[in-house]
């Protein structure tokens, strides 16, 4: 998910947004036991408690959200509704940052045309 925000590092806008902590661990666990009785029931008999006891992430106390730059690495935490981490802009870690994304998408690409 990628969020129109700045990156307090190096100024850049290709920032993540690794969202508040929580996922669902439960749902997934389940699936994947779905999945399995195509194949086996065994898997789906051995999963299937398990998913009861695992436990879902909770999102962080504090409701901090997660970023990470895309540009420059950097990852930083941001409780909403306080105010936004002064930013440092620094050029040259962009243009190093966005060179390293162009060249990581020409070698996509290359790969899927072999
Ligand atoms: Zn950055």
């Amino acid at each position: 998910m990628e969020e129109n925000v700045q990156c307090p590092n190096c100024g850049g806008f290709k920032v993540k947004n690794k969202g508040d902590g929580s996922a669902n661990n439960k749902l997934g666990c389940l699936a994947v036991s779905l999945g399995g009785a195509l194949f086996t029931w065994g898997l789906t008999l051995l999963l299937l408690p398990i998913a009861f006891f695992i436990k879902d992430d909770e999102p962080r106390e504090d409701g901090s959200i997660e970023y990470l730059c895309e540009l420059c690495g950097y990852k930083w935490f941001h409780i909403p509704g306080t105010p936004w981490p002064a930013i440092n802009v620094r050029p040259e870690l962009i243009r190093e940052g966005a060179e390293k994304l162009r060249q990581e998408e020409e070698e996509r690409r290359r790969r899927m045309n072999d």
